[in-house]
């Protein structure tokens, strides 16, 4: 094969010139970015400190490393009483008082794991924002008047179904944290509950004899805080029916207990052919080595990972904030799939943000960086009527003509000759 030092042909002089300049634009158009990114932090970087946070927990549960590796130590030691906490990191009186007062409304809890990831400096850690009650939550005057989904979309036991060729199975109401945010803070309860394998085997009997199901996802609650061999079962079941052609697993443990995440458990799903696994990730200070370690032994399993993030005001409701984080997941190879846009409800006013900052985050990704790293941002219709997207408009005009006008991600205008 002949060598060429110059490499393609048929850029001129000139060519170069009208690239260089088109360049310095692109660098200009991300310069804010680049320098607000400097201040955003990352589990990544953040590995020093975190470490010694979790050493301190370590003494204050009086636990091993091995233990911390292990997630049902985890799970068992999950932090739930203020004394515990205010062991961790300094709480005042007044904070006290609050988390005691509204963890009576809706329960809270922290696996040590992700209570090291909490700046003890800051009260406004994301980490911490989303684990720890905060007395806004009390101070929330909202009123849910729309009608529960489950109502109206539930057409057998732990079933929700919501759309033509797939449906949820709902495992447990387990979770391995309560989020502050959660969407479902009303369903988490008081209790764990995992629904009974005869509900479970209804739901099955409804899916063999809807042959249209081809995609069925299990969630709860967080399907993955039941055990292997329960998992194995129902995975072995869709297995055996011959129109499911792929299962999904909803689940933040990636996140908030990523030690789920064992050698035993990638195994059994390696056997039970084509797999997503969708997580929680938002904000980049949950992007750890430990949760890039788990990501990675599930992707080795042939599962693939996305992310469903929910926009959270004081989280990642900014641009800047909302494209590192999608930058960051790609780094432990995690697809951002959805942006949810947080729904009204009681206790969680604090962290809506406007549908305009996710359409503003929408502008400043596309173009702006990878295309890989832009998720679709979703509405969820009332009444369990579907996500719908939502999307910045690029199309100006059209049909002017024959021509589509549009503009561009940088903001060129232009024609786009459609006819034939
Ligand atoms: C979110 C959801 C799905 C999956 O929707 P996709 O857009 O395919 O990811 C399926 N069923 C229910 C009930 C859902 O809430
Ligand atoms: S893991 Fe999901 S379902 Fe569970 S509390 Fe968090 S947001 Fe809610």
């Amino acid at each position: 094969m002949e060598i060429d030092k110059e490499g393609p042909k048929g850029v001129t002089e000139e060519g170069r010139k009208v690239a260089a300049a088109r360049c310095v634009e692109y660098k200009e158009a991300i310069q804010d970015y680049l320098d607000a990114k400097k201040d955003i932090p990352c589990g990544l970087d953040l590995t020093e400190k975190n470490e010694q946070q979790k050493k301190k927990i370590l003494s204050v549960l009086g636990g091993s490393e091995e233990e911390w590796n292990d997630w049902k130590w985890q799970v068992r030691h999950m932090i739930r009483d203020v004394k515990t906490l205010a062991k961790i990191f300094p709480l005042s009186d007044e904070e006290k008082e609050q988390i005691e007062e509204v963890g009576k409304d809706v329960r809270w809890g922290v696996s040590p794991y992700y209570a090291s990831l909490i700046d003890p400096d800051d009260p406004n850690c994301p980490v911490r924002m989303q684990s720890i009650p905060s007395i806004q939550e009390a101070l929330d005057p909202s009123v849910v008047t729309e009608p529960e989904t489950i109502l109206y979309n539930s057409p057998a036991p732990c079933i929700t179904r919501l759309y033509p060729d797939r449906l949820i199975i709902n495992v447990t109401n387990a979770c391995s944290m309560f989020c502050r945010h959660c969407l479902r803070r009303r369903d988490i309860g008081h209790e764990n509950i995992r629904y009974a394998k005869e509900s479970v085997k209804e739901a099955l009997d409804y899916i063999r004899e809807n042959t249209e199901i081809r995609d069925v996802l299990l969630t709860g609650g967080d399907a993955l805080m039941v055990s292997d061999d329960y998992l194995d079962w129902i995975l072995s079941e869709l297995d055996a029916i011959d129109h499911v052609e792929i299962k999904r697993l909803g689940t933040r443990t990636p996140v908030v207990l990523p030690m789920r995440i064992t050698d035993e458990f990638c195994e059994m799903l390696e056997k039970h052919g084509t797999i997503f696994l969708n997580t929680q990730f938002n904000h980049s200070k949950e992007i750890t080595e430990t949760a890039a370690a788990a990501i990675k032994k599930l992707t080795r399993a042939g599962v693939l990972v996305g992310n469903q993030t929910v926009l959270l005001k004081g989280i990642n409701a900014d641009k800047h904030i909302m494209k590192k984080l999608m930058q960051d997941t790609l780094r432990i190879r995690v697809k951002p799939y959805y942006i949810f846009h947080c729904k009204k409800l009681e206790g969680i006013r604090h962290f809506r943000a406007h549908i305009e900052d996710g359409l503003e985050i929408m502008e400043y990704l596309r173009g702006y960086t990878s295309g890989l790293a832009i998720p679709t941002y979703i509405i969820t219709a009332p009444s369990g009527r579907g996500k719908t997207p939502v999307n910045p408009n690029y199309i100006l005009n059209t049909n002017v003509d024959g021509q589509v006008l549009f503009r561009t991600w940088g903001g060129h205008v232009m024609k786009y000759d459609n006819e034939r």
